[in-house]
């Protein structure tokens, strides 16, 4: 995957762009921050007679368990913590625990 920044002007508006290879998968609208993906990526971007700079992959970068976080519980133990589940006792035994109360 390689992310282009068009920067081309005129009737072309600085977006960001995902491609991979010569299709289409994602882009940035130039001002935005939230990368819109396309279900289907679209074959063929045709880069003639437009200029692009590297862009930022970073930004593509889709929501993953990266959000995790490790807490150590009251007796030592280390749990690893999402938004969905906890991987201490007692959420496995009551679906919910207080790390997770905590975890925002
Ligand atoms: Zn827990």
């Amino acid at each position: 995957m390689e992310a282009l920044r068009e920067t081309t002007g005129g009737q072309f508006h600085p977006h960001t762009y995902l491609l991979d290879g010569t299709k289409l998968v994602a882009y940035i609208k130039a001002n935005e921050a939230t990368p819109f993906y396309f279900k289907n990526p679209i074959k063929g971007f045709d880069k003639r007679g437009r200029k692009f700079a590297p862009g930022n992959n970073s930004l593509f970068t889709e929501k993953k368990e990266s959000n995790a976080r490790t807490v150590i519980g009251s007796s030592g133990q280390t749990y690893t913590v999402t938004a969905e589940s906890c991987s201490c006792p007692g959420y496995t035994y009551r679906g919910t625990c207080k790390h997770m109360a905590e975890h925002v």
